[in-house]
């Protein structure tokens, strides 16, 4: 599976503690990120992460441009929902292809744990079986 990460700068942190937890599960899948969200799970992780370009530059467009072309699984994206202009309509984009491709996101560390057991325990294998 391709799981794609990225974090508001109120939330890296949050990122980097979800990744350190959940880095054994991680470490069997694809992972690739915005700039920032993906070094600083990198260096903390050791993971393997294809970095795109920072989200300000558009790598959370980079992400869009995957998930239309069915190229990922999962997205983490973890927002700072405290900002008023919070969802961004960059950020409304990148939900709305995860619902028109029927992608699971998680918005918040509840649901992303919810969904990394999910991976783990294979629920999300039918996206693999349907791209046979
Ligand atoms: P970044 O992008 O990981 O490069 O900071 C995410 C964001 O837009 O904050």
């Amino acid at each position: 599976m391709t799981i794609a990460l990225t974090a508001h700068d109120a939330k890296k942190e949050l990122m980097v503690q979800f990744c350190i937890a959940y880095c054994g599960i991680l470490s069997r899948h694809t992972l690739c990120a915005t700039a920032t969200t993906g070094k600083l799970v990198a260096d903390a992780t050791g993971l393997n992460i294809q970095r795109f370009l920072s989200g300000p530059q558009g790598g959370d467009q980079q992400i869009a441009a995957h998930i239309s072309c069915d190229e990922i699984d999962l997205l983490l994206f973890f927002r700072d929902s405290l900002q008023e202009e919070t969802p961004t309509p960059k950020d409304k984009n990148l939900l709305r292809l995860c619902d028109n491709y029927n992608i699971p996101v998680a918005t918040n560390i509840a649901t992303a744990e919810v969904l990394i057991h999910g991976l783990e325990r294979g629920d999300l294998d039918w996206r693999e079986i349907v791209k046979l």
